[in-house]
């Protein structure tokens, strides 16, 4: 293939001609954030999907639960994936017959997915929740009633500890990119980069989070970093967040808590899928309007929730 300058210029080209928005996730490989319109996390993603009117149409850049969700929120404009086999592990750990089960042993309870689920999962949900606004989701929900978080057991104790909720029921999925993070790869990464804050997702396992500096989401860690007077950072995530993080923190360096970090499904989507996509549009997201509609409300709650 061609030389990677002249890829973009294509990119670029074919952009303008279809009116195409281009999202990347921060954990998508630099290359592709550079060329990207926007790059953010999914809840800076589904607002720029839901909110932008210009565009004609979207190439997501990331995985599939994300384009999808760029497509519930805006069923009028097609959403394209340059690699349609990108899906994430975690969103397939809970499929909808497991979760009435699971609702069927909690009665009454609240049903709290967050984005990282299928449609047809959110659609039998009750509200959604991203990893930046997930305490503020699980706050709103009266004390009293049970909560079911779904699909990730990390992030769901996070929140339940956050919160303090003792009747909040964690799913057993898990993210296993995060999950490849351990305690000794924080311990070691201190040892090489002393005086450097550990930043930890809420999707680690638990002790990786005990011995952190600071929890936060991928929007939340950009925040931290700019404000933080540190100059060095380990990062305990994707590690596609590092190239994020160095190029909106300039003069700061960014250190990978494990190379290990790295999601193979983000890493799927490549300049020339980007190109292909735009020349062909082979891949649009196809969602039963049924099954869409029904998984816009929980997004909406959560989106109305924030609006408070
Ligand atoms: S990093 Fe984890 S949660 Fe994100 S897409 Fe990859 S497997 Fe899914």
């Amino acid at each position: 293939m061609d030389n990677q300058a002249d890829i973009v210029s294509r990119i670029d080209r074919l952009r303008r001609e279809r009116g195409a928005l281009i999202l990347a996730h921060s954990y998508e490989p630099g290359e592709v954030q550079d060329v990207a319109d926007v790059v953010g996390d999914s809840l800076e993603l589904s607002r720029i999907a839901a909110q932008n009117d210009s565009a004609k149409l979207v190439i997501f850049c990331g995985v599939h639960f994300m384009a999808e969700t760029a497509a519930i929120l805006r069923p009028d404009r097609p959403v394209y994936m340059p690699d349609p086999n990108a899906g994430c592990p975690m969103a397939n750990m809970i499929t909808p017959r497991e979760l009435a089960e699971e609702r069927n042993r909690h009665p009454g309870a609240v049903v709290v997915a967050y984005v990282n689920t299928t449609a047809e999962i959110k659609a039998v949900s009750d509200i959604c929740c991203t990893s930046a606004n997930a305490a503020q989701v699980v706050k709103s929900i009266p004390a009293d009633r049970p909560i079911i978080f779904i699909p990730d057991r990390n992030l769901g104790d996070w929140v339940a500890g956050e919160t303090g909720r003792k009747n909040l029921f964690p799913w057993r999925g898990f993210c296993p990119t995060h999950n490849r993070i351990m305690e000794r790869d924080v311990r070691e990464a201190r040892a090489a980069h002393p005086g450097a804050p550990v930043v930890a997702h809420p999707e680690c396992r638990p002790e990786v989070r005990a011995i952190a500096d600071r929890i936060a989401s991928t929007s939340g860690m950009v925040r931290f970093a700019k404000e933080s007077p540190a100059r060095e950072f380990v990062i305990a995530t994707e590690i596609g967040m590092c190239y994020r993080l160095a190029k909106e923190c300039p003069g700061k360096r960014f250190w990978p808590v494990t190379e290990l970090a790295d999601c193979p499904n983000m890493k799927l989507t490549t300049l020339e899928k980007i190109l292909w996509e735009l020349e062909d549009l082979a891949h649009p997201v196809r969602l039963d309007p049924a099954v869409a509609a029904a998984a816009r409300k929980p997004l909406e709650k959560m989106v109305a929730i924030l609006g408070q």
